[in-house]
């Protein structure tokens, strides 16, 4: 029988090897970026065309190489950060595999320039697809400048696979977000389609945080400093309070390198535990200091897993050292009564989430009023917009209070609320009423009815997502939403990457009723609301919509509207827990059968079953 191994061709082993090492355009940036770092450079230049489809170009100021390195970079396995595997155990640099440059230069256009400093003139190269086009002598500047372009050209599945250029951006400026926070001694700056957004000094490292995530920042930064035999930390953690629905600001760094470890943001959490309400995840930007014999990063090119010889002990120092700076701040002890109410918010909101508070305050029909004093949180800032508006009067004054609250924590807890009606009314009533009723609410969460064939039950916070999504989705496509002007603008604080979300989608949220008056670096100013929106909500919708865009990483079909009304309609939707009376119980029931899709919610999850007569009547059978 014939042989029928054969060795395969070099640029077929960099293609295959380029499947690994880049996903998309920020697998190129990282790369690329750390390469910059090993040749130690001082500055480093970031430049994109179409979230780096088109272009990923980095020029730093580094070392350089010679004429003979510059055409060797691109070989597989070709790297002067190791020579023997002992180095393995001792790396100091990022980069060691020698596979990124052949792999990109693999599947995309790559155009190099660079030069060392004793040199006079550099070196120019061009590679396409693996094959040198050519190779001059080149004026250039000290350091090195790397282009690719065009990535993915000649696999046009992988291409065809990269999502819109809002994702492909998210991704990429969080790699450079890593980068830039394991380097704050280094200046960075990032480039899209000719505008800058983001120039960062070579500064301490709270200065980087605050400049990479917004000057607010500063003020939620709780300092976080340990030596011990074992490890080294330091870095900060942020206040409890401004604990975020996402997981965008968890940050570890071992040894200059961002590292995920499930098991190290346990300990973090622990470390914060009692201090956060439901949902919310603890921001943190640490820096862990090992020594490298003690860890192994040689794993998979691009996962930023890390495993360390003593896992147990780094925990319960990291966790020790979070808890003790939380509490060194004044943070952790909360409950006295005197204490911040921002923190206290979270617990009372918690507790009293399946209630509906409205009765005991309604101002109008109580004149004890005054008596009320004990639990001013346990408002719901829904209600307490309601009665702040109700002409002056003594009661008025006991929530002078919670106005100083900030407006971001209030909007946090709002809810959208039904004019509510005193609940105690129906009691009353309810017998009178009883034959009327064709609707019924079981557990705060279901609309309970009759139909012909038996019996209907709707789960309510999903059949009114999907009420909104199919409302929103018609103003957004028909461009057709009538927009409420706001007396007083509301101004939103954001990170700069966040902003950047809002600024993508910015002509879309003015289809559906928005008004801007200003998107710029770290705020948003809002001077107009769909109709519907209460003003409260606003800064809900937005945070909401742009954990939507980080969480769920909508896929190539994505449609910026349609992920629009499915977020706003999450935001917005009536919740579990939220009583219903019998109006607002038919006004779901009618108008989720008014829906084009009434069964499932904007995100497939049933809306409602029914149980039929003979169903019933088998349950009773034995
Ligand atoms: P690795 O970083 O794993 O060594 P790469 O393929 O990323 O592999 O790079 C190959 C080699 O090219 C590096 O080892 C380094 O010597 C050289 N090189 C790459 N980028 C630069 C740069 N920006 N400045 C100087 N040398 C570089
Ligand atoms: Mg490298």
């Amino acid at each position: 029988m014939s042989d029928i191994i054969q060795l395969l061709p070099d640029h077929v082993a960099n293609q295959i090897a380029a499947g690994e090492v880049v996903q998309r355009p920020a697998s190129v940036v990282k790369e690329l970026l750390e390469n910059a770092i090993d040749a130690n450079a001082s500055e480093i230049k970031l430049i994109l065309k179409d979230a780096g489809k088109t272009l990923v170009q980095v020029i730093d100021n580094g070392k350089g190489m010679s004429v003979t390195d510059a055409r060797l970079s691109f070989e597989r396995h070709a790297t002067s950060k190791i020579r023997s595997a002992e180095d393995l155990f001792q790396l100091h640099t990022k980069g060691f595999r020698g596979e990124a440059l052949a792999s990109i230069a693999a599947i995309a256009h790559v155009e190099l320039k660079t030069k060392q400093d004793r040199d006079e003139l550099g070196t120019h190269i061009l590679i396409e697809g693996s094959t040198v086009k050519s190779q001059e002598v080149v004026v250039t500047p000290k350091g090195t400048s790397v282009s690719v372009k065009n990535l993915f050209f000649n696999i046009p599945a992988r291409r065809n696979f990269l999502k819109s250029n809002t994702v492909e951006l998210r991704h990429v400026s969080d790699e450079f977000h890593r980068v830039a926070l394991a380097h704050p001694n280094i200046g960075f700056s990032m480039y899209h389609n000719g505008s800058e957004l983001f120039s960062l000094q070579s500064s301490n490292y709270r200065q980087r945080v605050v400049n990479v995530f917004g000057t607010k920042t500063n003020e939620k930064l709780v300092p976080v400093e340990e030596e011990t035999e074992v490890l080294k930390v330091s870095g900060f953690v942020g206040k409890p309070e401004f604990s975020k629905k996402t997981k965008s600001e968890q940050f570890f760094f071992v040894n200059h390198r961002f590292v995920k470890s499930p098991y190290l943001n346990h300990a973090i959490n622990a470390a914060f535990e009692g201090l956060l309400k439901e949902g919310y995840h603890p921001s943190y930007f640490l820096n862990l200091t090992v020594d490298p014999k003690t860890i192994d990063i040689n794993i998979h090119p691009t996962k930023t897993e890390i495993k360390f010889d003593d896992e147990h002990t780094l925990y319960a120092i990291l966790r020790s050292s979070v808890k003790h700076s939380l509490g060194q701040f004044n943070i952790a002890p909360v409950l006295d009564f005197e204490s911040n109410t921002n923190l206290d918010t979270p617990y009372d909101y918690k507790d009293k989430a399946g209630k509906t508070p409205t009765i005991e305050v309604d101002s109008t029909f109580n004149p004890f009023a005054n008596e009320r004093t004990v639990a001013p949180s346990s408002i719901r800032h829904g209600q307490q917009r309601q009665y702040t508006k109700a002409p002056a009067a003594n009661w008025e004054s006991l929530y002078v209070g919670l106005e100083s609250k900030g407006n971001k924590v209030q909007n946090d807890f709002a809810e959208v609320t039904f004019e509510s009606h005193p609940e105690t009314a129906s009691i009353f009533k309810t017998e009178d009423v009883e034959q009327e009723k064709t609707t019924y609410q079981l557990r705060q969460k279901y609309i309970v009815s009759t139909i012909k064939s038996g019996m209907l039950i709707i789960d309510q916070n999903r059949a009114h997502q999907r009420i909104l999504y199919e409302n929103l989705l018609k103003q957004l496509t028909s461009k057709e939403a009538t927009t409420q002007q706001l007396l007083f603008p509301i101004n939103i604080g954001f990170s700069i990457a966040d902003v950047q979300i809002i600024k993508q989608l910015q002509s879309d949220l003015e289809f559906a009723g928005f008004e801007f008056s200003e998107v710029k670096e770290e705020q948003v100013i809002i001077t107009g609301v769909p109709v519907g929106v209460p003003e409260s909500e606003v800064s809900i919708v937005l945070e909401q919509l742009i954990s939507d865009v980080e969480n769920d990483v909508p896929d190539q079909n994505f449609s910026a509207s349609d992920l629009l009304a499915k977020s706003m309609a999450k935001s917005l939707a009536i919740k579990t827990g939220q009583t219903l009376n019998s109006e607002e119980q038919e006004h779901i029931l009618n108008s989720l059968f008014a829906c084009k899709e009434p069964s499932v919610s904007p995100t497939n999850k049933t809306t409602f079953i029914t149980l039929s007569v003979d169903d019933i009547e088998k349950k009773f059978m034995s």
